[in-house]
């Protein structure tokens, strides 16, 4: 017979399950229920959607089904980091897609990336975030070529905010002397 779900050492799972006060469980679902609209899964992707629909519509019924805890998939074990990048970089978003849509896809990740800061604040969200860009460093010479490219490919789509960081700058800033760039 499977284990009852109030068992489950859910704090051991993960930094953020960790971090959580006491975990109360919802009862699992029993026999049939009726609703709008069912999402499974409640991640980052299932609890956006359920909210976002909520908002767009209050009378909604939605009901989440997460077979764990919220937060037990990647959404609760992830860097946390919200940036403009989305699995491509600007060179082969360029290649692949030409530069018209590659400053199409960076306005609409700039567009996400504010999003969440202002839906953080809206919602009094407690999640230490700090609005602060990123760096990509190079940790050997062929790095700093690929990061020079990089960055051209970027100047040339327009892509606002981003600059190369020479060695000192990155000393003064972060104190280290690790990377290249
Ligand atoms: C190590 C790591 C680091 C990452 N770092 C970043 C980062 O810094 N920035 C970033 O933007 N992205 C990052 N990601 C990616 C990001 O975390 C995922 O894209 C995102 O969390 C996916 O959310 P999701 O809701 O689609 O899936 P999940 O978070 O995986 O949620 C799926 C949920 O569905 C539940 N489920 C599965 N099957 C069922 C079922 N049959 N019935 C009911 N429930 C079910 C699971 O228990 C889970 O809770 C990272 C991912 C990983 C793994």
């Amino acid at each position: 017979m499977k284990e009852p779900y109030t068992k489950k050492d859910y704090k051991t799972r993960s930094y953020w399950l960790e971090s959580l006060g006491e975990i109360t469980l919802n009862s699992s679902l029993q026999g049939e229920e009726k609703t709008d609209i069912a999402i499974i899964g409640g991640g980052y992707t299932g609890l956006s959607a359920g909210y976002h629909l909520r908002i767009y519509d209050s009378s909604i019924n939605v009901t989440l089904l997460e077979a764990e805890i919220c937060g037990y998939g990647a959404s609760g074990r992830n860097g946390g980091f919200n940036m403009t990048l989305f699995g491509l970089t600007p060179s082969l978003t360029k290649l692949f897609f030409g530069v018209e849509r590659g400053k199409q896809a960076r306005k609409f990740m700039e567009e996400a990336v504010d999003y969440l800061a202002e839906f953080i604040q809206k919602n009094n969200i407690d999640c230490d975030y700090e609005n602060s860009g990123y760096l990509l460093v190079a940790t050997n010479k062929a790095q700093i070529k690929r990061l020079e490219h990089e960055i051209e490919v970027a100047k040339e789509m327009d892509f606002e905010g981003v600059e190369l960081w020479d060695r000192e700058r990155l000393l003064s800033e972060f104190k280290t002397d690790k990377y290249y760039l």
